[in-house]
C-alpha cells in the first residue's frame, strides 16, 4: 500500500513553512501532538496544576501504554524522563562497576554516553574499549564476541548513531550480550520512531529513547525501558519521594517498577504530547514508516553522490533516513546557512558528537540531511537541485 504522505503532511503544520530535513535533530510535530500539549497547559492554567494532573490521570496513564505497545514491553518497564540522555544515565550510572571491569562500545557511540562512560570508568577504576568495526563500518560482532569475559560489566550500543544512515545490528548484539554478565544498555535515540523496535527480539536490558527526534514529540521528553528483572536489582543513581517511600528515620523503600528511575516533577503536557505522538506513530505502523523513510533517504544519497563535489559518508550494511555528506571545499556550517535561506533545514554534525568514528575516517563535520514519512520526492529534488548549486559557486559567504 502507499503511504499517504499527503494526509501525513496536511496534519502537519510546519510542511506548510519549511523543507524540514532536520528529523534527527528535532522532527515537526503533528497537530494532534501539538493539541494534546496546549489542551493540558490551558487546563493547567484554568483549574490548577495538580487539579489538571488529577483530572487527565487516566491519560498521564496510558502514556506508558503507548510507550509498551511501541517497543513491546510491560507497562511497568517504562520510565518516563526529560530527555534520551537522563534516561541512559540513570540506567549506566546504575550499573555497579569496580576496579579490573570492563565497558565496551562501538565506535558510534553518542558523545554524551562516551563522556559519561568515561566519568563511570575514572571513578571506579573499569576500563572502556571501543569494539572495532566489520567491514560495513557497523559494529563487529566477531570482536565483540572475543571481548566479551567474565569481566564485561556494560555493553553500551548505540542503535542508529547522530551522524549517519549506519543501523548497528542490535538483536546481533543482544544474542551475543545474553549469555554473558553484561547489561546490555541500547541507545535507541535515533531509531525510535523510524524503525521497528522489539525489546523482547533485541534482548536488551535498558533502551533509551527521546520525544523530539523521529517520534515527533515535543522537546524535554524521553524515556528509558528497564527489564523488570534488572529494575528491582538496580538501585537508581538519584531518588527521591516519587521513586522510592521515606518510612522511618533511617529507612527508605525503593519502588518496584521502572517508576523508580523516574523524578517526580515533570512537564504533564509535554508528556501528553509524548504519548500522541507515540500514538500517532503507531497509527501509521513502524513498518510502513520505515519503508518510506528508507526509500527516501536512499532516494538523496544516489542523487547527491551524482552532483559534482559531493561525498556521501553513510556507513553499514542496513541504513537508515539520516544521510549525511560533504562538499569538497566548503564548510558544513556555510552549506547549512545557504540551504536555510532557502527555506530548507538541514543540520551539521561536528567531530565532537561521535568522536570515535569522525576521528577514525578524518572527517571534522558534515551536513546531516534527515527524512522522515512527511517528506516528498519534490523536496528531495529542492535540496540536491541547491545542494548542487552551492557546490558549483566558487565561494560561500562567510
Ligand atoms: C540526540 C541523541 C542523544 C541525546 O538525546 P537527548 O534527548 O538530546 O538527550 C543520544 N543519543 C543519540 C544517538 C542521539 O542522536
Amino acid at each position: 500500500m502507499e503511504f499517504d504522505f499527503e494526509k501525513a503532511r496536511l496534519e502537519t503544520p510546519g510542511c506548510r513553512h519549511v523543507t524540514h530535513f532536520n528529523n534527527a535533530g528535532a522532527a515537526l510535530q503533528p497537530q494532534c501532538v501539538l493539541d494534546a500539549v496546549t489542551e493540558h497547559q490551558q487546563l493547567e492554567a484554568r483549574i490548577g496544576g495538580y487539579e489538571a494532573a488529577e483530572r487527565h490521570n487516566q491519560r498521564l496513564e496510558k502514556v506508558y501504554t503507548s510507550i509498551a505497545n511501541l517497543i513491546g514491553c510491560s507497562v511497568d518497564e517504562v520510565a518516563l524522563v526529560e530527555n534520551a540522555t537522563r534516561a541512559w544515565d540513570m540506567a549506566a550510572y546504575a550499573i555497579p562497576l569496580g576496579p579490573g571491569d570492563r565497558v565496551l562500545c562501538a565506535n558510534a557511540e553518542y558523545a554524551s554516553n562516551y563522556i559519561a562512560l568515561l566519568q563511570l570508568c575514572k571513578r571506579s577504576g573499569a576500563t572502556l574499549e571501543a569494539i572495532p568495526d566489520d567491514a560495513h563500518g557497523q559494529v563487529s560482532l566477531q570482536a565483540l564476541e572475543a571481548r566479551l569475559d567474565d569481566r564485561v560489566k556494560l555493553v553500551s550500543l548505540t542503535h542508529v548513531p547522530t551522524n549517519g544512515g549506519l543501523v548497528n545490528p542490535a538483536v546481533e548484539v543482544g544474542r551475543l550480550v545474553r549469555p554473558s554478565n553484561a547489561y546490555y544498555l541500547l541507545d535507541a535515540c535515533q531509531s525510535a520512531g523510524q524503525l521497528a523496535l522489539d525489546v523482547a527480539e533485541i534482548d536488551c536490558d535498558f533502551l533509551t529513547v527521546t520525544g523530539r527526534k523521529y517520534l515527533r514529540g515535543p522537546r524535554g521528553t524521553g524515556f528509558l525501558f528497564v527489564r523488570r528483572e534488572v529494575c528491582e536489582r538496580l538501585e537508581p543513581p538519584f531518588l527521591d519521594l516519587h521513586s522510592a517511600v521515606w518510612l522511618s528515620t533511617d529507612r527508605y523503600e525503593v519502588r518496584r517498577d521502572a517508576r523508580r528511575f523516574e523524578c517526580w516533577e515533570a512537564n504533564l503536557a509535554a508528556r501528553l504530547g509524548l504519548g500522541a505522538a507515540v500514538d500517532y506513530a503507531l497509527s501509521w505502523g513502524l513498518a510502513s514508516i520505515e519503508k518510506r523513510v528508507t526509500a527516501l533517504a536512499q532516494r538523496i544519497r544516489t542523487n547527491l553522490a551524482a552532483v559534482p563535489g559531493v561525498r556521501v559518508h553513510d556507513l553499514g550494511k542496513q541504513r537508515c533516513g539520516i544521510v549525511s555528506f560533504t562538499i569538497d571545499g566548503k564548510e558544513p556550517d556555510a552549506i547549512r546557512r545557504a540551504l536555510l535561506d532557502k527555506r530548507i533545514n538541514v543540520s551539521i554534525t561536528d567531530r565532537g558528537s561521535t568522536l570515535l568514528d569522525m576521528d577514525q575516517r578524518k572527517l571534522v563535520g558534515m551536513i546531516r540531511a534527515s527524512v522522515h514519512y512527511y517528506n516528498t520526492e519534490e523536496e528531495i529534488d529542492l535540496l540536491v537541485e541547491n545542494v548542487a548549486t552551492i557546490s558549483a559557486m566558487p565561494k560561500l559567504p562567510a
